[in-house]
């Protein structure tokens, strides 16, 4: 299917939004076309977050050779219902070789997934549960040079919804945005959300499992740009690299059972980031001065 210039122009001078590549708003409805994201940087709060959004996501860009860069803003020392046996830093030390090891069972060997925490190249330990408060003094400046040295045709990360609503989820939304508008290039930006279909079947059920503190919004079919639904080889990789976080899915896993753990991590969705079009961006400066 192919799509005039002329129509995404027009698309993006009515909704003031980045046009989706095709008429029908998929970029990537099936795993066959994720080679059409190229090279991909995920910006990610949380280790786990890049495996439960985007798994399956990841492991088939690597096996079509494209190059995925990982950045990760927190060790997730808080991520634990137990601190007396977790005490924040034992499970920084864990998650961090978790997400490493994640990782390389999406990448099976190929050598195409790298990884990063934010903050490495400074010296700086942004703390899990403490993103909202960061004043995040240098760290806009370190993801756009992220970006510019990775020059990512796709960027994956939070709407400013945070998808859950968690804080963390929502300060890396805004930090991406920020570093955005300071890079030099423009990727595509595609932000996490779930489909309607997900949350009529599975929605309560996590509300009910952490007691309401996630809050899902769906977006309708009709804006996603990815939309994964993920079976066979692709579904149990994508497990196999979730259980190499075990500190974070073991208990998860048992407490639902295995049949709706699986179900219920089968799909993957992004929607296109609501941004200014170029041509409102020109618009803007024109009227300054
Ligand atoms: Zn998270």
């Amino acid at each position: 299917m192919t799509t005039s210039i002329a129509t995404i122009t027009d698309i993006e001078a009515r909704t003031g939004t980045r046009a989706a590549d095709t008429a029908d708003g998929y970029i990537a409805p099936s795993l066959a076309e994720v080679p059409r994201l190229g090279t991909v940087l995920g910006i990610w709060a949380h280790p786990d977050d890049e495996v439960y959004l985007s798994g399956a996501l990841l492991a088939a860009a690597a096996a079509a050779g494209q190059r995925v860069v990982v950045v990760t803003a927190t060790r997730g020392e808080r991520g634990t219902d137990d601190p007396e046996t977790w005490p924040p830093a034992r499970l920084a030390r864990v998650r961090s070789q978790e997400i490493v090891q994640s990782l390389a069972v999406l990448d099976r060997g190929r050598g195409r997934i790298e990884h990063r925490f934010l903050g490495d190249t400074q010296g700086v330990c942004h703390l899990d549960g403490g993103l909202a408060a960061d004043p995040a003094a240098g760290t806009i400046d370190e993801l756009a040079a992220i970006v510019d040295e990775i020059a990512p045709d796709t960027v994956l990360t939070f709407g400013p919804d945070g998808m859950t609503g968690h804080p963390d989820h929502r300060a890396v939304s805004a930090w991406t945005d920020r570093a955005l508008a300071g890079a030099g290039r423009q990727p595509r930006l595609l932000h996490a959300t779930v489909s309607e279909g997900w949350v009529r079947d599975f929605g309560s059920l996590v509300t009910a499992m952490d007691e309401g503190e996630d809050v899902f919004s769906p977006s309708p079919a009709g804006s996603l740009a990815v939309d994964l639904v993920l079976s066979g080889d692709a579904l149990r990789v994508k497990l196999a690299a979730l259980r190499a976080q075990a500190s974070q899915t073991t208990a998860t896993e048992l407490a639902v059972g295995t049949e709706l753990y699986r179900a219920a991590v089968a799909g993957e969705w992004f929607r296109p980031a609501a941004v200014r079009s170029p041509r409102a961006r020109r618009l803007a400066r024109c009227r300054v001065g």
